[in-house]
């Protein structure tokens, strides 16, 4: 099954929802930078919010980028998506050696432990916007939620989950974001409420087998909830042979001509897909006489 982001509203567009299945690009994203499991959980985790968060920006060339800078052993994740559904990202540390938690889970929070989350949209403005909230438990769904009600005054309940494989490949992965609107009623926000505290964990919907939709129309039960989106989504990274080019040129002459001296060809690798460039002196020389 591909992977989707479905988008719903409820009570009225007293609510708004997301929810996605990310278990192919999360797989993508395993292989793309040989994580261990614990690190594939929270990048995992963060590119899942990341699809939904982009696919709720209009414009086609918006970017949305949640960056997590922290003292734990993975130092930092950063994942950048666009509205159409396209996400990729990265961690820093790519394998932490972390036991499982006090709940015999992937030990997510710790692997992260303090920092500070930033969430930068570019939709084509002079400049970007960005906010920033304090990491709280490292365990990423709250603390998107915690950036939510403090950065944007978006009450937002968001569940996100990753379930590994006994041979470490990804077995489920997905989440939703729940979001309440200013004006919502008091009687619609008591009720999601009460809904919010009878759901299981993601990944038990997801390993049961239910689909994006029917997790939407769980945890909006008796709330009119009503599907008006669907869009595919997938680990895509846009960086290209010419990009690479551009960045060697934007080096200057000065530095390419030391790259040249230097004899050896160079390897330029993306950080958000581990795709390897190689230049060799040749076509270094080549580039610096086109530039
Ligand atoms: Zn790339």
């Amino acid at each position: 099954m591909e992977d989707i982001i479905i988008r719903a509203t409820a009570a009225n567009a007293q609510i708004r929802a997301f929810a996605a299945t990310t278990k192919q690009l999360v797989e993508s994203a395993r292989i793309s930078h040989n994580t261990c499991p614990t690190v594939t959980a929270a990048l995992g985790r963060l590119l899942t919010a990341g699809c939904m968060m982009g696919s709720m920006m209009k414009g086609e060339k918006d970017l949305l980028t949640l960056q997590i800078s922290c003292d734990g052993p993975v130092k930092g994740l950063t994942v950048t998506a666009d509205s159409k559904g396209n996400v990729k990202g990265y961690a820093i540390v790519p394998q932490v050696n972390l036991p499982a938690n006090e709940k015999g889970k992937l030990d997510v929070g710790g692997a992260v432990g303090k920092g500070i989350l930033s969430v930068i949209r570019d939709l084509g403005m002079k400049e970007p916007y960005a906010g920033q909230t304090e990491i709280q438990t490292g365990e990423i769904a709250e603390d998107l939620a915690y950036y939510y009600a403090c950065s944007e005054q978006v009450p937002s309940s968001v569940s996100l989950g990753v379930l590994m494989s006994l041979d470490n490949t990804v077995r489920e992965a997905g989440g939703f974001i729940i979001q309440v609107m200013p004006f919502a009623e008091e009687e619609v926000i008591s009720h999601l409420e009460e809904n919010l505290k009878k759901i299981k964990p993601i990944t038990t919907y997801l390993a049961e087998g239910l689909s994006p939709e029917q997790i939407l129309m769980t945890v909006l039960d008796g709330l009119d909830a009503e599907i008006t989106d669907k869009m595919d989504t997938a680990f895509v990274c846009s960086c290209s042979r010419e990009k690479v080019e551009r960045t060697l040129i934007s080096l200057g002459k000065q530095e390419m001509e030391s790259m040249i001296e230097d004899g050896k060809e160079i390897t330029v690798d993306c950080q958000f897909c581990r795709k390897k460039y190689i230049f060799t002196i040749e076509e270094l020389k080549e580039l610096l006489q086109n530039a």
